[in-house]
């Protein structure tokens, strides 16, 4: 991880800012949990996997910290929720990193994931909007691209993390997902993946479905489930009307016997630091850090993963290039 200085280079996670401001600023609030949540679930003596969440405050805070345009808000927020669900599985201190990057004009999306619920990820570029597709709903393909790549790396915690990738197929996400699971994983997946953008551009109601069938699954299940999950109708519907992730569940397995195995809060939650990024600064030559504080006065690093603003006046970066000699 590094930074980039105000002229403009970019590097991993942080990027300078654009324009230097006059103190930190407020800090966003703690994420309270409201009402987001996620389950893992069994149905059909162990041989169906269900994970399903409601994440609308999650979408909703990414939307509000990158300042995301509709079309991008709903792009990043079905990410997001896809990476929230994947990541349920893993042990503790395992994470998830899901990065999709389509020819579109986002220009690509990333999203981290924890299995205790943590969030955070980011759009490339979050000013986009696209007229909605005849159906109504937004262009979320048109969006990604629907030529690109998503890719996937689970750290297990053990060092070398496992990754993956496939071909997007449409860049409407759920759809690149199902192709990823069956390449890539080897397991036949149906997902659902919704983020409701109302009035005012905010999002409403946000969800998200995975059913896995593993080998052995009852051989009508794939159709069964699918004609239930038809009923169930849009995801993001289904949680505006108050539906939890569990009652997803349930409708999406009925005729399976679904059990719930755990359920997890979601929230938009970041790793950065002040402390973090003093190392990162404190990392780069002191040269670049006597120009910083020369020619700038200070330096402001804003984390690309939540957008938080971090400021090092020239004292504080006096005493890094200092001990960095
Ligand atoms: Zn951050």
């Amino acid at each position: 991880m590094s930074v980039g200085r105000r002229s403009g280079a970019q590097h991993d996670a942080f990027v300078a800012a654009a324009a230097p401001r006059t103190g930190d600023g407020p800090q966003p609030p703690t994420d309270p949990i409201h009402g987001d949540h996620a389950v893992r679930a069994v149905a059909g003596d162990g041989r169906i996997l269900a994970l399903a969440a409601v994440s609308t405050d999650l979408c909703e805070q990414a939307r509000r910290r990158h300042g995301l345009w509709p079309t991008a808000a709903a792009a990043v927020g079905r990410v997001l929720t896809a990476a929230a669900l994947l990541a349920l599985p893993l042990k503790e201190g395992g994470s998830l990193t899901v990065t999709v990057s389509g020819d579109g004009p986002i220009g690509g999306i990333v999203a981290d994931a924890r299995p205790d619920g943590r969030v955070r990820g980011y759009a490339l570029r979050p000013k986009v909007d696209l007229p909605p597709r005849p159906d109504g709903k937004l262009d979320v393909g048109g969006a990604v691209g629907a030529r690109g790549l998503l890719r996937l790396a689970r750290d297990l915690g053990l060092g070398q993390p496992y990754t993956g990738s496939s071909p997007l197929v449409s860049g409407e996400i759920a759809d690149d997902f199902t192709a990823y699971l069956l390449r890539s994983e080897q397991v036949p997946s149906l997902v659902a993946l919704g983020v409701l953008v109302g009035r005012g551009s905010t999002v409403q109601a946000a969800g998200g479905l995975v059913v896995q069938l593993l080998p052995d699954a009852p051989s009508d299940a794939a159709e069964r489930i699918g004609a239930n999950v038809d009923a169930l109708g849009a995801i993001s519907r289904a949680v505006e009307g108050g539906r939890t992730a569990e009652e997803i569940v349930a409708d999406a397995l009925a005729g399976y016997a679904p059990r719930t195995l755990e359920r997890r809060g979601l929230r938009f939650r970041c790793t950065c630091s002040r402390r973090r990024l003093a190392s990162v600064l404190a990392s780069l030559p002191p040269a670049e850090l006597r120009a910083m504080r020369e020619e700038d006065g200070q330096a402001e690093l804003v984390c690309r993963f939540c957008a938080r603003r971090y400021l090092f006046r020239a004292a504080e970066l006096l005493a890094l290039e200092t001990r960095a000699r």
